[in-house]
C-alpha cells in the first residue's frame, strides 16, 4: 500500500509507514495488569503487526515532517525483528519522492518523543558521514527528553544510535530542543502531551476549520482510548492518564483526525465522561 494522503480543510497530511513491527501486549504492560480487563481473549498472548509511521504535513507553505524513522536502523541487529518473511516498504525519502516532495523543502522536522522508532530517519550515513536527512530544516525535540537518563546515557556512551541520529543533528548546528508549545506557520503547532516520556508532544495541524493531530505514542491500541488509565509500563501513569484525558475531549470537540505512530487514522469520540476510538474507513 501506498502513502495515505489525507485533506485537512486546504492542509495535506501524507502518512508513510516504513515498516511493520510485530509486538505482543506482554511487551507492553506490566505483569501486573490484568490484560482480560481491558482486551478481548482474542488479542491476548498473541504477537500481531503495527505500523511505523512517519508524516509530511504540507500547510499554507509549510512543509514539516513528523516522527522521519528508518526501518533499516530499527532492524538492525540487537534491534527489532521484522515479521517473518517480511519485505518492508521503500525508506520514508523515497516514499516522499513517490508524492513529489525532496529533503531539502522540508522547513521544520518534529519529533514526538525521544524513542528510537520516531527519530531514527533524521540523518543518513554513519559514523563521521552521518548527515541530517533534511539538511535544511531544524529538528526539534522535546528539552525533556534530550535530559532523560536514556538519552543522557546513551550521549554519555557514545551509542549509535543516538550518536549517529540526534548527535549528529546537534553536530550540523540544527538540534532545537522544545520545551513548551510552538507555532510552526501554516496553522501547525506542536503542543506538549507528556506521560509516554516526559517531553512527548503531538503536532497539531488546523485549517478551515478542519483539524488534525500527529500524536505520536500518546496512546497504543484503541483500548486505550477507552481506558485512559491502561498506561504502557515505562509510562509515568498520572502523567499520561491526565494527557490522555485532555487529548480525547479536544479532538472530540474538534472532530478531529488523530494519527497514531503504529495505527491507523481515527478519530475519538467523547460521550458522558467516556472516549471511544473509530478506525477512519480507507
Ligand atoms: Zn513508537
Amino acid at each position: 500500500m501506498g502513502p495515505l494522503a489525507l485533506q485537512v480543510g486546504e492542509a495535506r497530511v501524507t502518512v508513510f509507514n516504513v515498516g511493520d513491527m510485530l509486538f505482543g501486549l506482554d511487551e507492553v504492560y506490566d505483569k501486573s495488569v490484568d490484560l482480560s480487563r481491558y482486551f478481548p481473549e482474542g488479542k491476548i498472548g498473541k504477537k500481531a503487526r503495527f505500523p511505523t509511521h512517519s508524516f509530511l504535513i504540507e500547510s499554507g507553505g509549510a512543509k514539516v515532517v513528523v516522527d522521519p524513522s528508518d526501518y533499516s536502523r530499527l532492524t538492525a541487529p540487537g534491534h527489532f525483528t521484522p515479521p517473518p518473511g517480511y519485505a518492508p516498504p521503500p525508506a520514508l525519502t523515497a516514499q516522499m519522492k513517490s508524492v513529489g516532495v525532496l529533503p531539502d523543502e522540508i522547513a521544520h522536522v518534529v519529533v514526538t518523543h525521544l524513542h528510537f522508532d520516531h527519530y531514527a530517519g533524521v540523518t543518513r550515513g554513519a559514523g563521521g558521514n552521518a548527515h541530517p536527512t533534511f539538511p535544511k530544516a531544524d529538528c526539534i525535540i522535546p528539552a525533556k527528553d534530550w535530559e532523560m537518563a536514556s538519552i543522557a546515557e546513551a550521549r554519555k556512551s557514545k551509542d549509535p544510535d543516538v550518536v549517529d541520529t540526534l548527535v549528529a543533528v546537534q553536530e550540523a548546528g540544527r538540534l532545537s530542543l522544545l520545551d513548551g508549545p510552538k507555532g510552526l506557520g501554516g496553522g501547525v503547532r506542536v503542543e506538549p502531551f507528556p506521560g509516554e516520556s516526559p517531553g512527548h508532544q503531538v503536532v497539531a495541524v488546523k485549517s478551515n476549520g478542519a483539524s488534525c493531530y500527529c500524536v505520536g505514542d500518546l496512546f497504543h491500541f484503541e483500548e486505550e482510548v477507552e481506558h485512559p488509565d491502561l498506561v504502557a509500563s515505562w509510562n509515568e501513569p498520572g502523567e499520561a492518564e491526565s494527557s490522555r484525558v485532555r487529548f480525547y475531549r479536544l479532538a472530540s470537540d474538534e472532530d478531529a483526525i488523530v494519527i497514531p505512530g503504529h495505527m491507523l487514522p481515527g478519530k475519538v469520540s467523547v460521550k458522558g465522561g467516556l472516549a471511544s476510538w473509530k478506525t477512519l474507513a480507507p
